[in-house]
């Protein structure tokens, strides 16, 4: 292992960088975020990326370019619009440090942003990937970007055998990675080696017959394009049991808004009761409904809660929804000891929900 681990410490490798470059404009998605050098526009399409993949990414960049053309547009928005926006993104951190770096660029630097990717580093929510994305794709600044993609591309071809999920890669790894970028064109190589990972060099099945570094590659040249990068596996994710009671009295839906440092922070969903299993014992209903003062119309409450899994990246989520029809409304005390508030309808589609709650209204056709 001592062998490849030392490979990429050899002497510059400048047919890396030339052959990205070539390959780039001939294998390059056209892609709205490519078409400008505005560091507003740029930025928002990294935090977006970091949440999801390109065609998903793209109709949320528009949405948010549409919104909020200027960064100043974004600094001076509702929280909870931004949220709306965001909605089926997920980490809803992200969203709410959006709009508090849109109001830093406003109030620190004056509506623009900084120029260089020392100064850019020190936006809340913007780590050395963004500021390197936005130093080199709007400045042209020499930095080189380190991503999933980057990650897999250096270890494959340079036969690095770190672990990446380990912090100490990193360092390893941009000191390769800056030795790579192009001294003429640092834009679009590091552009070239994220698309280079993303449509050549694949987790799964790289088009190796085809590559242009083939020749060069020490994965493809020793048999270990399926064992590069070494990744050891995350700890498995926890799984929490979520049960929702979906109270309901004539056109009126009861919600809350999330508080507290669990996630989905700010944004609303219904009364919850969360349990250590997955059942919900029949004492734990009564107590919680009694605590509500909620009088429930046993015919509708008896019907069977539906279930609904949901994957975040550090834990699961099993939700159940028990939908149950109140006779009376809510008193304004049990209305504010729980936190909740009575909704019309038509006014949910309004507010900023997890997408569990959003498919649960849809397919209840509740909006
Ligand atoms: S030869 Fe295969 S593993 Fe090596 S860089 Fe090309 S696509 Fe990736």
């Amino acid at each position: 292992m001592n062998e490849l681990s030392n490979f990429h410490t050899q002497p510059a490798q400048p047919f890396f960088a030339q052959a990205l470059l070539d390959w780039y404009p001939r294998h390059r998605r056209d892609l709205p975020w490519r078409r400008t050098q505005d560091p507003y526009a740029i930025w928002l399409s990294e935090i977006i990326l970091q949440q999801t993949r390109v065609q998903q990414g793209l109709p949320y960049y528009e949405r948010f370019l549409a919104a909020y053309p200027t960064v100043q547009d974004l600094a001076n928005a509702p929280e909870q619009e931004v949220l709306r926006l965001w909605q089926g993104l997920g980490y809803y951190s992200r969203a709410r440090n959006l709009r508090l770096t849109a109001q830093q660029v406003v109030n620190e630097y004056g509506g623009q942003f900084p120029g260089s990717y020392a100064e850019l580093l020190k936006l809340r929510g913007v780590g050395p990937y963004t500021a390197a994305a936005i130093a080199s794709f709007a400045f042209e600044e020499r930095v080189a970007v380190l991503d999933g993609n980057v990650y897999r591309v250096l270890s494959r071809v340079f036969g690095i055998t770190t672990d990446i999920a380990q912090p100490a890669a990193r360092k390893e790894f941009q000191q390769l990675a800056d030795q790579l970028i192009s001294y003429e064109n640092p834009a679009d190589y590091n552009q070239a080696i994220m698309e280079f990972g993303a449509i050549q060099c694949t987790p799964v099945n790289p088009d190796c017959l085809f590559c242009p570094v083939r020749e060069q590659c020490f994965a493809f040249q020793h048999g270990m394009v399926q064992q590069l990068p070494v990744k050891a596996k995350a700890k498995a994710a926890r799984t929490r049991y979520f049960h929702y009671f979906v109270l309901r009295h004539g056109e009126q839906v009861y919600l809350r808004r999330r508080g507290g440092k669990d996630i989905w922070h700010g944004l609303f969903d219904f009364h919850l009761l969360e349990t250590p299993a997955a059942e919900l014992p029949a004492q734990a209903l009564l107590t919680e409904l009694e605590q509500l003062g909620a009088q429930v119309m046993t015919a509708k409450a008896s019907e069977p809660a539906a279930l609904v899994r949901h994957t975040l990246s550090h834990q699961k989520v099993e939700a159940r929804f028990h939908e149950l029809w109140l006779a009376v409304p809510l008193v304004p005390a049990a209305l504010q000891q729980a936190g909740l508030e009575a909704y019309a309808a038509a006014q949910l589609d309004e507010l900023p929900k997890p997408v569990i709650i959003t498919n649960y209204l849809e397919q209840k056709a509740i909006i």
